[in-house]
């Protein structure tokens, strides 16, 4: 097949002064600059590409730099000490200063003049396995997949090279594939959720023509690697546009092929399920833009929670003892899953931690709540049952009484739950009744050992 795809895009080049563009050196890295200008007094080509110029356009500040340069991974190589060679279906090189990685890319060719010998590219069903011919920047341009991310800067001028038209689909807010959108998602299904992550991120919109195979190519996602897809949807979902991510992608149509479960469960018209979700992904986008941490195994545990529960219920109204039937769905849904996105162990058990917690939430007896409490846990999962509030004004209360709970000093709590009957209606008047009384009326204990 013709590597340039049968598309008719022909590269016109267009240069954009330094003076009639805002990209100023100031806004990029100190390790991206020092690779630039070492490759250009090398004699070699050096550009910074990709998302970071598009970022940089739209007045963003870019995490991560990409230089793309006509210097061959091994020529980079000896010109940085601190340089490793990665990669083996598109080999490159990274350059390490501290935390930082710059990654340096060889120009990549269209394959038909390939000589063999300096590299290869390898296409199966139109899809692209290895890609590892060297070839010039207008060629480059053209192997990218979204117009605004074709956009070069040169660092011997400070110009901005714009090959395909990406200055002005960045003045647009407009994604456009480069060339034939079918053949292109063929190449490689996983532009398409590029496009929708890229969209929700940036907040642009997808180009008819680019959105328009979804429907048809979606299952080919089946055949990406499971581990890039696990990659792909922290992009998605971690980077702090979670919940647009989200809606987009169930709008477009892909969701059901990255999270069949969750796309089964939102289509039984699982409404509570649907509440989870968003507000999952609309506190992470908070924690996310705060600064603060995130766990993909909370994410995913929101996002295959109805499956999950519905299993359960299923097989304890058939008879399976409780425990049981929660560890058998958890693992069921989890092992489902996995064959789409490669959720690492690590985070699969926590997920499982997760959802065990819940039931055991319902049982309020003295005990059980102050084991619970001290589950490493706990607070995950206390979260979690927080986000469950749409699923039924008891659980909302259960909720509304472990927060209360939590707040009581340990012998307040201890006594009202050893006064009260077991409370499988939680809540029932509880909340008032242990409500905490004036502190000269606290006895000292010693702490029991239950409720470490
Ligand atoms: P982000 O802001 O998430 O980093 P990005 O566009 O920089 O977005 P990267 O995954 O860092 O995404 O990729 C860097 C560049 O490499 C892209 O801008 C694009 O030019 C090119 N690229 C990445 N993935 C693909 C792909 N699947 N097909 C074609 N080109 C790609
Ligand atoms: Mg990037």
């Amino acid at each position: 097949m013709n590597a340039r795809n049968g598309n008719d895009v022909s590269p016109a080049l267009r240069v954009i002064p330094r003076e009639e563009h805002v990209i100023s050196r100031k806004n990029i890295s100190k390790a991206a600059l020092r690779v630039l200008y070492r490759l250009n007094e090398a004699g070699y080509s050096a550009y910074l590409v990709g998302g970071a110029v598009r970022d940089l356009l739209l007045g963003g500040h870019p995490k991560d730099f990409d230089v793309a340069t006509n210097a061959t991974p091994e020529e980079v190589k000896k010109l940085f000490r601190n340089c490793r060679l990665i990669g083996r279906r598109f080999r490159l090189a990274h350059v390490v200063y501290g935390s930082e990685i710059i990654e340096v890319a060889t120009f990549r060719g269209t394959g038909e003049d390939s000589e063999g010998g300096e590299g290869d590219r390898h296409v199966v069903d139109g899809r692209i396995v290895r890609d590892n011919v060297w070839g010039t920047i207008e060629e480059d341009a053209l192997r990218r997949d979204f117009r605004v991310n074709a956009l070069y800067y040169d660092i011997s001028d400070f110009s901005v090279r714009d090959y395909v038209g990406g200055v002005k689909d960045v003045q647009d807010r407009v994604l456009h594939l480069i060339g034939d959108p079918e053949t292109r998602y063929r190449e490689d299904p996983v532009r398409m959720l590029r496009a929708v992550r890229l969209a929700a991120k940036l907040d642009f919109r997808i180009d008819a023509a680019a959105a328009a195979p979804f429907d048809d190519l979606g299952p080919l996602l089946a055949e990406a690697s499971p581990a890039r897809l696990f990659d792909e949807s922290l992009k998605l979902f971690l980077a702090g546009h979670g919940l647009k991510s989200f809606r987009m992608l169930e709008q477009c149509g892909l969701l059901r092929f990255m999270f069949p479960a969750t796309a089964r469960a939102l289509k039984r018209g699982d409404e509570a399920l649907r509440s989870l979700i968003e507000q999952g992904l609309s506190s992470t986008d908070k924690r996310v833009s705060g600064g603060k941490s995130v766990t993909p195994a909370f994410l995913f545990a929101v996002l295959l929670w109805g499956e999950v529960r519905d299993l359960a219920h299923t097989w304890m109204s058939k008879g399976m003892e409780g425990g049981e039937a929660w560890a058998r769905a958890s693992a069921h849904v989890v092992a489902e899953q996995c064959q789409r996105v490669a959720i690492p162990r690590r985070f699969t058990f926590v997920m499982e931690e997760i959802w065990s917690l819940q039931p055991r939430f319902e049982q309020v007896q003295r005990k059980r709540v102050f084991r619970l409490m001290a589950h490493p846990r706990f607070r995950a999962a206390f979260d979690f049952l927080l986000l469950r509030a749409a699923e039924s004004p008891a659980i909302r209360q259960l909720g509304e009484w472990w927060n209360h709970a939590q707040q009581l000093p340990q012998e307040i709590l201890a006594e009202a739950l050893s006064n009260h009957a077991p409370l499988t209606e939680p809540l029932a008047g509880t909340s008032a009744a242990v409500v905490p009384r004036p502190r000269k009326r606290r006895r000292r204990r010693k702490p029991k050992p239950d409720a470490s």
